[in-house]
């Protein structure tokens, strides 16, 4: 247990914009600092730091609280843990029992990875170091390659000793168990048969953004081809390949600093550029980016510098994967090395001066870069040119931003003789062509799922022909925000919480109470989008603006055009002044209980005919069944009216 005393002190320390812009660039807001949530995937940043009240909300998924609490939820630690973790940050002393036994084997697995993960990275430095094996072969293999001492240890390099189990052999003399040595992979464990899997590699400890290592890459320092070059660690609970990017915990601050990155292949780049002065630099470690390592530099800064080597091969292969860099509306640009050389070559003769000096030269936005690059190889080709007129639009086509597209655009016309309107009718094509594309992938899936069951709907009373006002909110809402984390439930019978979406929330709100509405355009929107709640890539805003029906398609847009019109209603009603995304959680509540007051109110009256027309006919036993759901209705009636509170609704 840890003190009051150092408790306090922890605390006091621990200033909370200090705290969380180790993982969040936050930009001042007047009183109030902002900046993109952790939590969640947002594009617009509702995550708000109050340093006055030492305390951090996001207004997108709800999650907040003091600095504790962050990092609790962002290194997914223990309070006492939390605490620690502050302590060394902010460099107080607590004192630590000597681990016992059973601490070792923490019964959250996910600790457990960490901690046999932080004890393999010490081993493997510490071995480096000071093993005859490690120096001779491995540190000077760094030495060769002239990296300074202060590099390696600020990387925390190490060196796996070579045999079949060393490594393991240590770790359980230590106590940590086979389970977590194998989960990690460090350990390759067959039925009865055991070995080291980077046994005789020079060792990149990978470091999540809190700077815990999750993960390795080894190096073999055999000149055997038929040994692979480098060699990572699995896929476990704690290391995610495709969410994590080399050296980002040793470049985050100053990427957020001078607002950029850079991005390498390899993880002696990083090295060789931290050693020339040039920190603010990630490697993908030799696979694609992918949108979520994207959205990670994105975090820190939207500009981006990839670096490709002097030779040319592979990188017309490369570009494809930079339209996913700009769909998320960050800044590209490419910077080629001269013939021959890579980023560690070229840090090492330059120096962070000159290095800077030949980028800010060199470096070409990527869609200029693309279309030189291209444009080299269809000269006096007119069938080349235009592939390579449709290829560039492609890329400027997912540029999300309207004024950033038209800069391009201009650009382009000068680079390729193109007139701009062509060019504009281009990407108009383009765009249509990825949501059509879009689309047929949607029908694929849709035609592998069920038939959706047909919802209950009883009659058709005329007022229901057009959508009434509580139907195009409640549709509104759920397309704009369907992805956005709502809040925390409980599930009633595991009595484990998990958040659910807006998206969620609504669906089960409507389904459970049998009340969607008979509203042909309500029902198709709210079921396509009930039918896409697990699919990633949905992104209803595109789906239903793009829509292959046009009559969908004109309702999405008429239903973003109200949006000014519909916010007054909100503000209107006295209680909210705030922008809706900051408030979700109260309003989605509230325009699903209208929705539904509303939908009883007309049921009511549709039942309230009924009894009017069997009445005359004196069916007592139709009458009294019209009643008792009459009555249902009215304490549903009742309940939801209270809920909503004094404002009623004719
Ligand atoms: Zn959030």
């Amino acid at each position: 247990m840890i003190d009051h005393g150092t408790i306090d002190r922890i605390i006091d320390a621990a200033h909370i914009s200090d705290v969380v812009s180790d993982f969040v660039t936050l930009r001042k807001r007047g009183v109030n600092q902002l900046g993109l949530c952790p939590f969640h995937n947002e594009k617009t940043p509702s995550f708000t730091v109050s340093p006055a009240k030492g305390i951090f909300k996001c207004f997108g998924c709800g999650k907040g609280g003091n600095s504790v609490n962050f990092i609790m939820e962002h290194e997914s630690l223990s309070y006492p843990e939390a605490l620690k973790w502050l302590a060394k940050k902010f460099n107080i002393e607590v004192k630590e029992e000597e681990e016992t036994e059973e601490q070792k084997q923490l019964k959250d697995a996910r600790e457990s990875l960490m901690i046999v993960s932080g004890y393999a990275q010490k081993y493997f430095t510490r071995f480096l170091w000071e093993e005859n094996e490690g120096r001779t072969i491995g540190l000077s293999y760094f030495r060769e390659r002239s990296f300074r001492d202060d590099i390696l240890k600020k990387f925390e390099v190490g060196f796996a000793p070579d045999g079949k189990t060393p490594f393991t052999e240590a770790a359980q003399k230590q106590g940590y168990k086979i389970e977590f040595l194998e989960k990690t992979g460090l350990t390759i464990k067959r039925d009865n048969w055991m070995r080291d899997r980077f046994a005789g590699r020079v060792m990149f400890p990978i470091h999540n953004l809190a700077g815990r290592v999750t993960a390795f890459g080894g190096r073999t320092l055999t000149t055997d081809k038929k040994i692979a070059k480098y060699l990572n660690s699995p896929e476990s609970e704690i290391y995610h390949k495709s969410r994590v990017l080399y050296g980002l915990f040793q470049a985050k601050r100053e990427m957020s600093r001078t607002d950029k990155c850079y991005l390498v292949e390899g993880y002696t780049d990083v090295l060789s550029m931290h050693q020339s002065g040039i920190e603010n630099v990630v490697a993908s470690s030799g696979t694609a980016l992918t949108p979520d390592q994207i959205r990670l530099v994105k975090r820190f800064t939207p500009n981006i510098t990839i670096i490709y080597d002097g030779d040319q091969a592979g990188i017309k292969a490369s570009l494809r994967g930079i339209d996913l860099v700009l769909e998320e509306g960050m800044n590209v640009k490419v910077l080629l090395l001269p013939d021959g050389e890579d980023p560690d070559s070229f840090a090492k003769k330059m120096g962070a001066t000159g290095y800077l000096e030949y980028i800010k030269k060199n470096e070409t936005d990527f869609i200029q870069f693309k279309t030189r690059l291209l444009l080299k190889s269809t000269e006096n080709d007119p069938i080349a040119k235009a592939r390579l007129i449709t290829d560039v639009i492609g890329s400027v086509a997912v540029i999300p931003d309207t004024i950033t597209r038209s800069v391009y655009i201009k650009e382009c016309s000068r680079l390729l003789g193109v007139d701009e309107q062509i060019l504009y009718t281009e990407v108009r094509k383009q765009k249509f062509k990825q949501s059509a594309d879009f689309q047929k992938k949607e029908l694929r899936e849709q035609a592998r799922k069920p038939v959706a069951p047909k919802p209950q709907v009883s009659s058709t009373a005329p007022q229901l022909t057009r959508m009434i006002i509580e139907e195009k909110e409640f549709l509104r809402f759920m397309v704009k925000h369907c992805k956005t984390e709502l809040f925390e439930v409980e599930d009633e019978e595991t009595k484990e919480t998990h958040m659910i979406t807006v998206g969620e929330f609504m669906v089960d709100e409507l389904e459970g109470d049998d009340l969607v509405s008979e509203n042909k355009m309500f029902q198709k929107i709210f079921y396509e989008i009930r039918d896409n709640l697990e699919n990633k890539d949905f992104d209803p805003w595109k789906h239903f603006i793009y829509h292959q029906e046009s009559q969908v398609s004109k309702f999405a847009t008429d239903l973003v055009s109200e949006k000014h019109q519909e916010s007054r209603r909100w503000k209107k009603s006295g209680a909210f002044t705030e922008d809706e995304a900051d408030i979700l959680d109260i309003l989605i509540p509230r325009i699903v209980n209208e929705y539904k007051l509303r939908k009883i109110k007309l049921m009511m009256m549709e039942i309230e005919k009924a009894i009017d027309k069997v009445a005359a006919n004196t069916d007592f036993d139709k009458i009294i069944e019209l009643q008792s759901t009459y009555m249902n209705l009215k304490r549903a009636e009742k309940e939801l009216s209270e809920n909503l509170g004094s404002r009623t609704i004719n």
